[in-house]
């Protein structure tokens, strides 16, 4: 692993020194909040955890563990009708997953009646209103970017009028959408949100935690500042779409007396990834419309998605590292995930063989009913890890379709008539003659071995240029597989419909594999790198000893590595034109 680079974020910069670390940094250096950091992460439980999610948790417990402070988990469930006790336990699983833990679990909705209580101590102080404007007209007096918005013609009903409706919207005297707590602020305001934004309003919902205890309930600009504020949090750090309500934050703490040292806002940009969306909306939607088969289908960006698919824990963290935490919004490679998982897997899954579309072979000059026991290597030698499994050789044995042609191209080094190629850990067989079937496919290869070669190379020195992965017909079980692949067909499915840029080939089953059999008994969620082939985990959910399912975590070409080393190329290309440029330059002048 080229470890520096690999902890490095894309700004270059090693982490600890991205722009969030470095106010964290400063602030406990001045004392601004008495020495500490509390920092939250405050998921709305109304979907799963994604990988951009992933982004925001490894920062928010990532600061708050490396500076001695705490990170509360906040569920910011002020939505009653999208919201679900399941998706909370589900979110709470994603996290200790994901190798956090948080210092208090807290939720919006534990502050219900304090939230109430500081909507009161508005009105009173003549900083909010109960508007009795429609949704829509509400909207339409807002005005435009280039326009002002006009006051609601209720903005200076009296404060104790608006202190009695306040009163019985929460007693559940009106119907939804009769009246709502507004802000008073500047209906001028070149800030949309500063015109008077919408505090509380009334929905009749059952909420999962509080059931109909409430009929009011407060936006997310009103819940989100003063639950900071309740926790203590210092550093309250969410996505660059929050910028402007950043304005909103800080007057309504400074307006309720929030106590000091208050809570500030900091952006930092959102994750959005290649070939795939992360908004939890529209995988909701893939979810109900049956386009994937749950949150949990491997080809989710979700972090169950992800683990289910075999991805570790470790590989996310380091992809948010190599990510890095910047204030620019861009689109991040897909080969950046694929690398960081294949740099985390390399290290420490064992190699096994797996052949995906069996090729029947018979060793003609070996044995019928006998078994060559052979014992190969778990690991390869870079990786420390040791140990080896027995791999048995009989005459019957299965390669991979593609490792033959019957008229081979140039540089195609495998199987073919009156060829020899090395079986991997085993011998080598040369090809004697094609069996077809009815259709005129190739139904059978009748092949030789060398019993010199055992354990892959020949006494007399003979070279062969490939060697292939094979599976005993007698001993190796079948097994599915299944690979998948990008959920999207396009680099960003968020342009444009979204359903509509769906990869149709995102999963491909192989149902007749056959494995080797000393993998055949593992307990399911067990990590393989099937040689030649690519990372495979075996399915929690469906695959049992009897019935062995595979999912393909991630291929074997490290397309990463591959682009890097172009873009270097370029750059070093580009950086000699500017020298010679320059020199050029001086020689005018
Ligand atoms: P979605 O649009 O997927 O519902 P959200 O922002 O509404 O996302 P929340 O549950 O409110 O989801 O997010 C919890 C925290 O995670 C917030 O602080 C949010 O800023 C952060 N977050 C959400 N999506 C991303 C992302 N793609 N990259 C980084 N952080 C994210
Ligand atoms: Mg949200």
């Amino acid at each position: 692993m080229n470890g520096d680079k690999a902890t490095r974020g894309s700004d270059g910069r090693a982490p600890g020194r991205d722009f969030v670390r470095e106010i964290v940094a400063a602030d406990l250096a001045s004392g601004k909040h008495g020495g500490r950091v509390a920092t939250r992460f405050p998921p709305e439980p109304n979907g799963l955890l994604h990988i951009g999610h992933a982004k925001a948790i490894c920062l928010d417990f990532g600061v708050a563990a490396e500076n001695g402070g705490t990170c509360n988990l906040r569920f910011d469930d002020t939505n009653p009708e999208t919201e679900e006790a399941s998706y909370v336990e589900a979110i709470k699983r994603d996290i200790r997953w994901l190798g956090f833990e948080w210092s208090e679990l807290r939720h919006a909705s534990d502050y219900f009646e304090q939230l109430y209580d500081y909507g009161v101590l508005l009105i009173e102080k003549g900083s909010a209103y109960v508007d009795s404007l429609s949704e829509e007209e509400i909207r339409a007096h807002r005005g435009t970017v280039t326009e002002p918005g006009r006051p609601s013609p209720w903005r200076d009903r009296p404060v104790e009028e608006s202190l009695d409706l306040f009163r019985r919207m929460r007693g559940g005297e009106f119907e939804d959408g009769a009246h709502v707590l507004r802000a008073r602020i500047d209906m001028a305001s070149p800030n949309m949100i500063m015109r008077d934004p919408v505090l509380f309003r009334i929905r009749r919902a059952h909420h999962y935690r509080t059931g109909s205890e409430w009929c009011i309930y407060p936006m997310y600009d009103f819940a989100h500042c003063l639950s900071d504020s309740i926790e203590g949090i210092t550093h309250s750090l969410c996505t660059l779409e929050f910028v402007n309500n950043r304005a909103i934050y800080d007057w309504l703490l400074e307006e309720v007396e929030a106590p000091e040292p208050v809570p500030r806002q900091y952006e930092f940009a959102r994750l959005n990834l290649e070939y795939t969306i992360v908004s939890k909306r529209k995988l909701l939607r893939l979810v109900q419309d049956g386009h994937v088969s749950g949150w949990d289908d491997p080809r989710m960006p979700t972090l169950s998605g992800l683990r289910r698919r075999g991805v570790t824990p470790a590989a996310i963290r380091n992809f948010c590292r190599l990510v890095g935490v910047a204030k620019a919004d861009n689109r991040v490679d897909a080969a950046k995930l694929e690398y960081a998982i294949r740099d985390d897997l390399n290290m420490c899954v064992p190699r096994v063989m797996c052949v995906q579309r069996p090729l029947r072979v018979v060793i003609t000059n070996f044995p019928e009913g006998e078994t060559d026991w052979l014992d190969a290597p778990l690991y390869p030698h870079d990786v420390p890890l040791e140990g080896t499994r027995p791999v048995p050789f009989t005459r019957e044995l299965y390669i991979e379709r593609h490792d033959f042609m019957e008229e081979p191209p140039r540089r195609f080094f495998r199987l073919a008539p009156g060829r020899e190629v090395r079986l991997r850990y085993g011998y080598f067989i040369r090809c004697e003659e094609v069996v077809k079937d009815e259709a005129g496919e190739v139904a059978e290869l009748r092949c030789t071995y060398d019993p010199a070669t055992r354990g892959g190379s020949a006494p007399d020195g003979r070279k062969v240029r490939g060697t292939i992965h094979w599976v005993s017909a007698e001993h190796g079980p079948p097994c599915e597989v299944r690979l998948y692949d990008r959920l999207f067909r396009t680099r960003d499915p968020d342009r444009g419909d979204y359903l509509a840029q769906l990869n149709p080939d995102s999963l491909v089953v192989h149902a007749g594999a056959r494995v080797e059999p000393s993998i055949a008994d593992d307990p399911p969620g067990t990590r393989y790198q099937f040689e030649r082939v690519g990372y495979f985990i075996s399915d929690e959910e469906d695959s049992r000893p009897g019935r062995l399912v595979y999912n393909r975590t991630v291929g074997l070409r490290d397309s990463w590595a591959k682009i890097r080393k172009q873009q270097m190329a370029q750059e070093a290309q580009k950086a000699k034109g500017r020298g010679k440029k320059r020199k050029k330059g001086r020689g005018r002048n």
